[in-house]
């Protein structure tokens, strides 16, 4: 019998394949290649993600040939810690070596009745939005399916007994959605009960609008979706958020609607950053309203985080309240995100690790930021 997903990444790289990140139908499909029954994926899940053990050598329940032919084609990796930082507040913040003298990072942020793991997908990000530290950064490259379970796994091994990892979030660096191939298995890892046993609506997919993947999730797996919108106005989202120019508001709502239509009873999360004077107003909230009312949506307004060589400013605390009464007079479900670990600059858009950007683009000379917003 032969495997096509072995075939496929070993012939085609000669290299051996990490067995973190693959996810059941891979696992079985590269297991078909020994002539190995199903249940073999089940056990290697069992070792890897309940028992935590990294070693081929310890899955005992595995013959010893058996192993011995798993060693010439798999390994196992995790990605290395650099370095750890707690925040006054209890968040836990790793800088993660992912080779290349790059690194990224993921935050665990514990709450009295959960512990929500932010991951990141990507070393920096090309999608460039004006306020975010990653942006800022510029890209390198997507991280591979096991670098972003490693993050579970190693924030796992590092929080201790007494915490547990009940939320996952894709809010830590890069666009989830522009890495598509390598964030589905790790999704369907985090939601399979072989694996992590999450439930859906434990998994959060935040992304900043990449139209035909969000289509794409909703029938691969629907985990639950936040939408950056940051504006309900076209003109202002172009200058804040890029990838407007490509699918304007319109259209991602359009996507947003028909994901919540695919699965039961779901809404979906739209974070929007309070920046001051950009889209804080009485009027963007009036707009803001007008989108989402009726709607399957609720509303996460981001007190904006600052980062050294930023243009913007924090929305004041007293335009925030307001902006989050007129939507909620108009009844529409909104909260206003507690900033957490800021003091280590593991807060939404402050996460930067080290990055090689191969897009050479830096704050200072980047076009559309010259003259943006420099009247306020
Ligand atoms: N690329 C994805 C996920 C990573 S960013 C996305 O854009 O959705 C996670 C969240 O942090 C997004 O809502 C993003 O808009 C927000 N964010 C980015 N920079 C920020 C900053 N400086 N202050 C507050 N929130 C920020
Ligand atoms: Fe990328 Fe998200 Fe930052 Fe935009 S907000 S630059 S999409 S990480």
């Amino acid at each position: 019998m032969s495997s096509d997903y072995l075939k496929k990444i070993y012939y085609s790289s000669k290299d051996k394949i990490n067995l973190i990140g693959l996810d059941y139908e891979q696992l079985v499909d590269s297991l078909s290649f020994f002539g190995e029954k199903k249940y073999r994926a089940n056990q290697i899940m069992s070792w890897l993600y309940q028992k935590n053990v990294y070693d081929i050598d310890c899955m005992s329940n595995i013959s010893l040939s058996f192993r011995q032919k798993l060693k010439e084609f798999f390994f196992i990796n995790l990605p290395l810690v650099k370095s750890m930082m707690k925040s006054k507040d209890g968040t836990i913040k790793w800088i993660i070596d992912v080779g290349s003298k790059q690194s990224i990072e993921s935050v665990f942020i514990p709450e009295l009745d959960r512990g929500t793991l932010c991951v990141s997908s990507q070393a920096g990000c090309a999608l460039d939005c004006a306020f975010c530290s990653t942006g800022s950064q510029g890209f390198n490259r997507n991280l591979k399916s096991s670098e972003i379970l490693g993050q579970v796994l190693l924030a796992k091994s590092l929080i201790g007994k007494e915490k547990k990892i009940t939320n996952i979030v894709f809010m830590g660096m890069g666009e989830p959605l522009a890495n598509y191939k390598n964030i589905l298995p790790v999704t369907k890892l985090l939601v399979d009960d072989r694996a992590f046993g999450l439930s859906r609506r434990k998994v959060t997919i935040s992304t900043s609008g990449i139209v035909p993947q969000i289509k794409k999730l909703s029938k691969d797996c629907n985990v639950a979706l936040a939408v950056s919108l940051h504006s309900a106005n076209n003109s202002v989202r172009d200058k804040i958020v890029p990838i407007n120019k490509i699918h304007p508001i319109e259209e991602l709502l359009e996507a947003c609607w028909l994901y919540a239509d695919s699965t039961t009873s779901r809404q979906i999360t739209f974070e929007y950053v309070m920046l001051d004077g950009v889209n804080d107003s009485k009027k963007e909230a009036k707009s803001l309203v007008k989108l989402l009312q009726n709607r399957p949506a609720k509303i996460n307004l981001i007190p904006f985080n600052s980062f050294p060589g930023t243009r913007f400013r924090c929305s004041e605390k007293k335009v925030i309240n307001q902006f989050y009464s007129e939507l909620r007079s108009a009844g529409i479900i909104a909260t206003i995100r507690k900033t957490r670990g800021d003091d280590i600059d593991a807060a939404c858009g402050q996460l930067s690790g080290e990055v090689n950007d191969l897009i050479s683009r830096r704050l200072s000379n980047r076009p559309f930021r010259q003259d943006r917003y420099s009247s306020r």
